[in-house]
């Protein structure tokens, strides 16, 4: 719509009275609800209580929205490669997100593959004698052990007492249900970022790969028609204009009650008090990254029990390997030949002729230093067995990624002793809640859900 010059000036004039009074006095910014982080979870909270008649600040340490998002931009022929987040989950929730943000998607073909990998050990990067098993049946046996906790798919809402299925190491649970073994490669694979796969109690490998991933496996993954994830937050960024502040993050909390929220924040500006009614966390609750939040015993005592795993990813040129190349790591002599971590978990050729995806996946958190070093030295395996040809020079990153911390995890008996039902339990407290990969799962639309479903009702109330 165009205004005339009058109207528009008393447009201004309006815009200018709100804006002051969103300013206090003292500078300070006041808002219904101050969301802190601005990755999947948080952007997409930030998007819908706004489309709700809420006023939102999102704070975002980095200088872009988007969080595990990565995407590389070819500077000579300007394709997009996504090393980060890739395919979502074909639902109606997805769909409606992606249709708001004006993000144009489409639906994978069934048994969306990156192709046929070369198999090969995962300590020397020579080929292996390994044949990937059919999986299918396998997969059925292993969604009707879903099926039995359908609540599990959409949040940690366990049985009370928790299954001991739920609680067994995986690779004990496998152990039990024989006839899941041959679908255990498949779901690793799927499910990158565990860590110590076969250690991790089965929970966290039925959050990881549940029964959305096996159906749309069959059916077709979502994707962005640009194959440009960026893009997502790229819209999102521009919806949300000034309730975005990037490059900021809380530096302390002067309180965090019923009454409400005050925050100090660092931005690239200078200092800015936010006043907010309630406060979403959604970042990595990990008790280092809390400290400015002002945490009492309660929530210190919950968040310190978080472990994490490390992953990693990587996009590396000048390597010498055809531009067909894509390797999957297999152990040796290890259960279901599962790789030994730390380690390669797969190198695939990209979209960008020359530039290889290299994902690298721990049980614990590493140095940056230490994955790129293990990246280029597996590379140079690779040539030096003769999956590459001669090039001068050395293997080069074009983009390296850390995603650590990155699952967030507690033992067994702290599972078992109702950790997750004493961490949901602190959603409000302190007018404080919580979303992100820690209380649900590492999975985009998944979160999306879980946000839409668990945490918006009691921030729009
Ligand atoms: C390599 C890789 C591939 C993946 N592939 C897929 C995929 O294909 N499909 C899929 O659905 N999921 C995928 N995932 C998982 C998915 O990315 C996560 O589930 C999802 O991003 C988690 O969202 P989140 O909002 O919890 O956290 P994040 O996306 O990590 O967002 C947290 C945000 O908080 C910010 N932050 C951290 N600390 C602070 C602070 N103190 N102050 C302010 N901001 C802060 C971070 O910079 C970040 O932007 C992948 C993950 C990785 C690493």
């Amino acid at each position: 719509m165009i205004l005339s010059g009058a109207r528009r000036t008393l447009a201004i004039c309006g815009l200018l009275s709100l804006a002051a009074f969103a300013h206090g006095e003292d500078n300070s910014l006041t808002r219904d609800v101050a969301i802190i982080g601005g990755g999947a979870a948080g952007t997409y909270a930030a998007i819908r209580l706004r489309d709700q008649g809420k006023s939102v600040i999102l704070i975002e340490k980095e200088d872009r929205l988007g969080g595990h998002t990565n995407t590389y931009e070819d500077p000579v022929t300007k394709t997009h490669v996504d090393y980060g987040v890739v395919v979502f989950h074909d639902n109606q929730l997805v769909k409606n997100y992606f249709d708001r943000l004006n993000v144009s998607w489409l639906v994978t073909d069934p048994h969306f593959t990156s192709g046929s990998p070369v198999y090969l050990d995962d300590q020397s990067a020579k080929p292996v004698n390994y044949t990937s098993p059919d999986a299918r049946a396998a997969l059925q046996t292993y969604a009707a052990h879903l099926a039995q906790y359908p609540k599990v798919e959409s949040g940690f809402f366990l049985p009370d007492p928790v299954p001991e299925d739920l609680l067994l190491p995986f690779g004990e649970f496998l152990a039990k249900y024989p006839d899941v073994g041959n679908a255990a490669f498949t779901i690793f694979t799927f499910g990158q970022g565990l860590g110590d796969f076969l250690s991790q109690p089965t929970l966290y490998v039925f959050k990881n790969f549940g029964l959305e991933i096996i159906q749309d496996i069959g059916t077709g993954f979502l994707v962005t028609a640009s194959q440009n994830n960026q893009e997502i937050y790229q819209h999102a960024t521009k919806i949300l204009g000034h309730d975005v502040w990037t490059s900021s993050h809380v530096a302390s909390t002067p309180h965090r009650r019923k009454e409400g929220i005050q925050l100090e924040v660092k931005t690239p500006s200078g200092r800015r008090t936010v006043k907010a009614k309630k406060l979403l966390i959604a970042f990595p609750q990990k008790l280092d990254k809390l400290k400015p939040f002002d945490l009492d015993e309660l929530e210190s005592s919950l968040f310190g029990k978080f472990m994490n795993t490390g992953y990693y990813t990587s996009l590396v040129k000048n390597t010498g390997l055809p531009g067909n190349f894509s390797s999957t790591s297999v152990g040796a002599n290890t259960p279901y030949q599962i790789p030994k971590l730390p380690g390669v978990y797969a190198v695939s050729a990209t979209a960008i002729p020359g530039v290889f995806d290299v994902k690298y996946g721990s049980p614990t958190g590493l140095s940056d230093d230490f994955v790129r070093g293990e990246i280029l030295s597996y590379i140079k395996k690779l040539q030096a067995n003769g999956f590459a040809e001669k090039v001068p020079g050395e293997p080069e990153f074009v983009a390296y990624h850390s995603h650590t911390p990155f699952e967030l995890t507690v033992a067994r008996d702290e599972i078992a002793g109702g950790f997750y039902k004493k961490l949901y339990a602190l959603q409000g407290h302190r007018n404080t809640w919580y979303t992100g990969a820690a209380f649900d799962t590492q999975d985009s639309s998944m979160l999306w859900n879980f946000t839409e479903e668990y945490i918006l009702p009691d921030l729009l109330a």
